[in-house]
């Protein structure tokens, strides 16, 4: 069976459901943590914009609210689907890049933030953001809270610095696999629970035979879909870039032929 479908996406939310998790936002989750059994379901909406609102439509068919963070550039900010999302239910975060987009220019990088938070704002009252890895920038985008807090701009949660690791446990689909983390350069979190899974077959195993962590959260992507050849053409770009990602690590050239190809898929109309 083929994976990161919307099939095998339902069975993983069914799992978590049968087995007597509650799904929180990650907003709640930050201010009102539930008791016992608890999954934040977070999606970085990094592309495909309209995959995530399938996504949101499924989770909604399923009763649950999950947490969408939207890039300001044009493959993730794309109107209709935010506020088609937002309707559903669900919350609506900024995915920021601000400091790797400005170069390292803090004061930049600030204005540029709270511009990006007020266009979001639009849609849903945003209390949360998230970092996008920017991978072949020199600027990590969390540089940003060495200087700020985020109640200055009346935010409640950032996951990489309002989550206990330790206590909550972290799961993510990069690359097309649950166990890419070594494609990841920025967006990496210590894994404190000795659990390792390759497809969600195996999360879903594990969550059914009762020796699943009690508190998750889950990075899911927006790139699952039902679509055979979109389905191929991902997996095949994924493979290619995780490939290149591992090469340009010891590779200055290819590290920066990478980037380049990188900014020209990004560039802004
Ligand atoms: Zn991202």
């Amino acid at each position: 069976m083929r994976d990161f479908t919307l099939k095998s996406y339902r069975s993983l939310l069914v799992a978590f459901q049968k087995a007597g998790y509650r799904f929180q936002t990650f907003e709640a989750f930050t201010e009102h943590p539930a008791e016992g059994k608890t999954v934040v379901m977070r999606h970085d909406v990094d592309e495909k914009a309209p995959n995530a609102l399938k996504m949101a439509q499924l989770e909604h068919e399923l009763g649950i609210r999950a947490t969408y963070f939207f890039r300001i550039v044009k493959q993730s900010n794309v109107p209709e689907v935010i506020r088609g999302i937002a309707a559903l239910g669900h919350e609506i975060g900024y995915h920021y890049e601000d400091l790797a987009t400005a170069e390292g220019d803090m004061e930049k990088a600030v204005g540029a933030f709270k511009k990006n938070l007020t266009y979001f704002r639009d849609y849903y009252p945003v209390r949360s953001v998230c970092m996008h890895g920017s991978s072949t920038s020199k600027f990590d985008n969390r540089l940003l809270w060495e200087t700020h807090q985020l109640s200055d701009f009346g935010l409640v949660g950032e996951p990489y610095l309002s989550v206990d690791f330790g206590k909550v446990f972290y799961l993510t689909d990069t690359g097309y696999a649950w166990d890419g983390g070594k494609f990841a350069t920025r967006d990496v979190v210590e894994n404190h629970f000795g659990l390792k899974f390759h497809t969600t077959e195996q999360i879903v195993a594990c969550i059914a035979s009762g020796n699943f962590p009690e508190k998750v959260l889950i990075l899911a992507h927006t790139l699952w879909t039902d679509s055979f050849s979109q389905w191929t053409t991902l997996h095949l770009r994924e493979f290619f870039r995780n490939n290149l990602k591992l090469l340009a690590q010891n590779n200055e050239g290819v590290a920066k032929l990478y980037k380049k190809m990188v900014n020209l898929y990004w560039k802004k109309v």
